[in-house]
């Protein structure tokens, strides 16, 4: 299949396909893992085989006779046996890639695999759904129509708000570029109007354009999705379409590589369960190594009296906090505009 892409896409396909093997890797890892801790004599003769050849290459460097040639077939021969005894595959070492045919490359030889057709209606139904405004951007990032007057409302009168979203900026920035060796939870909290979302914005903006997929949502939206969910998992006989449509959006959601939760604030309040589904969906993430990005107007102090306990004990313990503080830039500008127009 010869097929041209243009840069975005390929970027875009390739960031997916790695992401695929890491999570087919990582699975790999932690099926192996909980194999050895139940039968610690699998793990003692795969300790041994890579001993054996070890021994067997160095022999064959020195010119040594091999008589350990031998020893090697008969750890493998008794590892055979012990796995097939358990019932496990023989290459249980090997990941469960997605794609059988590629193993999650997008590639065979010099043309794209057949996958690539699914991977790009998954990418494009992504980007169709939900991304940030598009010109919520770093280099749309105007500090000046932050006041630069100290005042003690603000920051107890030690930074200006816009001395404050320089620092904040740089933190954002810095987390673009370390994203991939060491993606990071944030919380952006603050009152209204003080550029939470605007921040937010910009990251996943940059993060957007070089190829990570990614996730942005208002909190409400979300809300409405996981309780829709709940519904249809309670429901006798649920549309299947209606049914699947739900499972795709939250599967997409649950597994993008970064989430942007905008204003989390009280409107899931009284919605049966929404927080214990908030909470598997954070705490899946966090265990899968998935970063959130989440804004709210609740100081983290706030959150488990007028949230929840079991919510503020992850964002504290395991996001770092980004403070928000200054006048509501939108009755600013709306001031401002009233102001224009009057003239
Ligand atoms: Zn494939």
């Amino acid at each position: 299949m010869t097929r041209n892409f243009d840069q975005y896409t390929k970027k875009r396909l390739s960031r997916y396909y790695e992401l695929a093997r890491q999570e087919a890797e990582r699975l790999r890892d932690r099926k192996v893992n909980s194999i050895y801790q139940t039968y610690p004599e699998i793990k003692e003769l795969e300790n041994k085989k890579i001993q054996a050849g070890i021994v067997q290459i160095r022999n064959k460097i020195s010119g040594f006779v091999e008589q350990n040639t031998f020893e090697l077939a008969e750890i493998e021969q008794e590892l055979t046996k012990v796995l097939n005894l358990y019932n496990i595959p023989l290459d249980y070492m090997e990941p469960d890639y997605s794609c059988k045919i590629c193993h999650d490359r997008g590639w065979i030889g010099d043309s794209y695999c057949s996958c690539v057709d699914r991977v790009l209606i998954e990418i494009n139904q992504q980007t169709n759904l939900y991304l940030p405004a598009p010109d919520q951007t770093f280099a749309n990032f105007d500090l000046n129509v932050f006041s630069n007057q100290k005042n003690p409302v603000f920051f107890q009168g030690q930074l200006s708000p816009q001395e404050a979203m320089r620092g904040l900026r740089t933190i954002a920035k810095r987390y673009v570029n370390n994203f991939h060796d060491n993606p990071e939870n944030l919380y952006l909290f603050g009152t209204t109007g003080t550029g939470k979302t605007f921040l937010m914005s910009c990251i996943a903006n940059e993060l957007s354009n070089k190829g990570v997929n990614l996730v942005f949502i208002r909190a409400v939206k979300l809300f409405e999705l996981m309780a829709q969910r709940r519904t249809l998992l309670n429901s006798f006989s649920p549309d299947p379409e209606e049914r699947d449509l739900v499972n795709r959006k939250f599967d997409l959601i649950n597994k993008t590589e970064l989430l942007c939760i905008d204003d989390i604030g009280l409107e899931a309040k009284g919605l049966l369960n929404t927080y214990s589904d908030l909470i598997v969906l954070l705490d899946d993430r966090y265990n899968a190594n998935l970063p959130v990005i989440m804004t709210g107007n609740l100081k983290p102090s706030e959150l488990a009296e007028d949230y929840d306990e079991r919510i503020q004990s992850r964002i504290t313990g395991n996001y770092q906090l980004l403070m928000f503080e200054g006048p509501d830039l939108r009755t600013q500008t709306a001031k401002g505009k009233m102001e224009q127009s009057a003239d």
